[in-house]
Parts: C-alpha cells; structure tokens; sequence
C-alpha cells in the first residue's frame, strides 16, 4: 500500500497503524530522506551550500551517499551500526531535508532501497512519491491531506511531546515552506496519483482514518477512489 501527502497529514501514524493490523511491514521513507540529511550535516557537508554547488558540493554528496550504509530495524533507523533515530527530528535535518530530498541523485539511491526493502513482502509505505513514481503498481494509493492549521496543531504536538515549545504559527511557516519545495521539484514532486483514495483527515481521529483505508482495503464501496 502506498500512502502519500503533505507533512502532519497523519501519515506515519496512520501508515504504522494500518500495517500492524494487516501484518504489514511498514516504511517510513521520511525517515531514510531525513537520515541521509543527517549524515551530510555530520559530515560538514551543509545540505543549503553543497546542494547549491552542482560540481564540488554534489561531487561531496554522492562520496558521503556512497559512505552511508542505512537500514531500518524494528522502526528504527541505522547507519551502519549506529543507530541516529533519535537525531532525525530536530530542527536542523527538518529545516534542510527538503533541499536533500530534491537532488536526483540522492532520490535515485533512496528509491532503489525503497524498492529493496519492499520487495521482501507485502508492506505500507508513506512518503511523498510513493504511489506516483516508487510503487507506480501498488494494490492500494491513498493520499492524505489536512487543512494547514490542523497539520500545524498537529506537528507542534509533536515537538511538544519532544520537549520542544514550538508555536504552531512558526510550525505553520516551516510546513508550508517546506509543502512548496516538496511539490515544486522537478524529481518526484509531491502529487495525488489519480488512482489514489483522497482523504482529508481534518478532523478526524487516527482509529477514523484506520477505519476508513481498512474499508478500502477489504473493497467496501464507499471507500473506493473516485474513477476507480
Ligand atoms: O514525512 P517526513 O516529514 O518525515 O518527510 C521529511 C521530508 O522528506 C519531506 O519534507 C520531503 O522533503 C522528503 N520526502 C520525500 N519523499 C518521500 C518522503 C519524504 O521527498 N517519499
């Protein structure tokens, strides 16, 4: 199943749901296009500079691409045998993953793993372009979506949870900065495939939302796509 959609449209819960009750695996690819943003910030190779520099910048980014052995276990998220889960949601790899996750060549690599891990057996997997370009023959699209202010609510929560005050009208400024970038690159930009299940999550509860792709699931009519 692919699930697609903006940030804080309740992806990642909903998509780890839905696969524990389908014995699914589920694949945060968020997670691998953040993981690779740490990596380069590590390794001083500041995603906002060398993204910008197609010769030196980019030559530094596909060595450290080449050096980064990541592999997800339990929802967890390793390069080699580091585990950097805990790194991935911070400010930093969240204000400059955009710019990661629009370079062609790091799109390439993220893909072909996605394609690897989900080949091992059936699988929920989120992100942006999973039903429009990773999984183009997934059994199951859906795109979720929200209104802005709920998605912004919802984030701050999560950065509450985290510890972190973040006021929702600052969240709302770096989600929809970061919604443009996701859906104005040329590679993958972030887009409902016409086959997907539209879900507009405002409102609703996750055990709503579960409920209503588990429908889709089993074939009940009124969950199906439009035109499908
Ligand atoms: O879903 P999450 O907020 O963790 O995604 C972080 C970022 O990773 C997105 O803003 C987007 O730039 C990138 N991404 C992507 N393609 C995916 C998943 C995430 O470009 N399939």
């Amino acid at each position: 199943m692919a699930i697609d959609g903006p940030s804080g449209a309740g992806k990642s819960t909903v998509a780890r749901t839905l696969a524990e009750r389908l014995g699914f695996a589920f694949l945060d690819t968020g997670a691998m296009y953040r993981a690779i943003t740490w990596r380069f910030l590590e390794r001083d190779c500041a995603p906002a500079e060398c993204a910008a520099e197609p010769d030196h910048g980019h030559g530094r980014m596909r060595a450290v691409l080449a050096d980064t052995p990541l592999a997800l276990r339990a929802g967890r998220v390793f390069v080699g045998d580091r585990d950097v889960t805990s790194h991935l949601r911070t400010r930093e790899v969240e204000s400059q993953v955009s710019a990661v996750s629009a370079l062609p060549f790091v799109r390439a690599a993220m893909r072909e793993l996605q394609r690897r891990i989900a080949a091992v057996g059936p699988t929920v997997a989120e992100g942006r372009d999973m039903g429009s370009v990773v999984f183009p023959r997934a059994r199951w699209k859906v795109y979720l979506d929200a209104a802005p202010s709920e998605r912004a609510r919802r984030r701050s929560r999560d950065f509450t949870d985290q510890g972190r005050a973040v006021g929702e009208a600052e969240v709302l400024d770096e989600i929809l900065v970061r919604d443009r970038l996701d859906s104005t690159r040329v590679d993958a930009p972030l887009r409902q495939s016409p086959d997907a299940l539209y879900v507009d999550t405002t409102g609703l509860t996750i055990d709503d939302v579960v409920g209503r792709l588990l429908s889709y699931v089993r074939g009940e009519n009124d969950a199906a796509p439009s035109g499908s």
